[in-house]
């Protein structure tokens, strides 16, 4: 496949938004992707989902995703936006769908690239026990078996505790608001989305996303787009080739998308 530019995206709060983080009201049609006990955990504008749908059609749309594989599928965008994207980064880099199914050689370059660091039952027992301490027992998610994920508040310096027993596994802590991600030095989205554009033979990368780890797939970009109240961009983290949206939520969400449209034309 001879693609020549490929579109690399994050997704919640990058394209999607739960009902928190929808932001102000927008005009025109939304559409539900993912509810969980009853509380809409991901949507997007009908605006939004044509303009993915055509820029799936005008390049190589890349979702990078820290869901899991199947938190990816429950968003069903096929069933939904009409779009298979023929990859998918899922767990942020650590697993790669071709066609939708598991790929096997990613797999094996992930496992490689991790050989040297401590294995995620050992990290997952260092959690459990900084969890302890704060009277919390979890439940820590693991996101098929590449990293962790808990929800916590802590107190000063117990993250950075945390931290520094995971830095000497190989580990690295990054936090969201109270959603705390455990994960191997060495995974990043960045990574897997090289991967895609070595495959594909992509001249022109492109990328979008909010958060810390989405940082490097936005520094190894041509270009790329944040949202303004996302939370790389809320910690003062930019690039000088990384615009920034005016808008936020799902609004931000159309504006990323027209943005990345825009670029199947540059
Ligand atoms: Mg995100």
């Amino acid at each position: 496949m001879i693609t020549s530019l490929l579109a690399a995206t994050d997704l919640d709060r990058t394209l999607v938004h739960s009902a928190r983080a929808a932001g102000p009201q927008v005009a025109g049609p939304v559409l539900g992707l993912e509810r969980v006990r009853g509380v809409v955990t991901a949507q997007l504008t009908r605006r939004c989902a044509a303009r993915l749908g055509e820029l799936d059609r005008r390049a190589l749309w890349l979702p990078a995703t820290t869901r899991s594989v199947a938190e990816y599928r429950r968003l069903d965008l096929e069933g939904r936006l009409g779009v298979a994207p023929p990859f998918v980064v899922c767990a942020g880099g650590g697993v790669l769908l071709t066609g939708g199914e598991l790929d096997g050689d990613w797999s094996a370059v992930v496992r490689d690239r991790l050989a040297g660091v401590a294995p995620i039952g050992e990290v997952a027992d260092v959690l459990v026990r900084h969890l302890a301490r704060l009277d919390v027992a979890g439940p820590v998610r693991d996101a098929d078996g590449c990293f962790l994920v808990v929800r916590v508040r802590w107190p000063a310096g117990w993250l950075e505790e945390l931290a520094a027993e995971c830095d000497v596994r190989g580990w690295r802590v990054v936090a969201h608001g109270e959603k705390v991600h455990v994960l191997p030095a060495a995974l990043t989205k960045g990574a897997a989305v090289e991967e895609v554009r070595r495959r594909t033979g992509a001249r022109r990368v492109v990328a979008a996303g909010d958060s810390p780890l989405d940082a490097d797939m936005l520094e190894a970009a041509d270009a790329g787009i944040q949202p303004v109240d996302g939370r790389l961009h809320t910690a003062g983290r930019g690039f000088a080739h990384v615009a920034v949206t005016t808008t936020t939520g799902l609004a931000a969400g159309e504006e990323i998308a027209a943005w990345l449209l825009a670029q199947t034309e540059v």
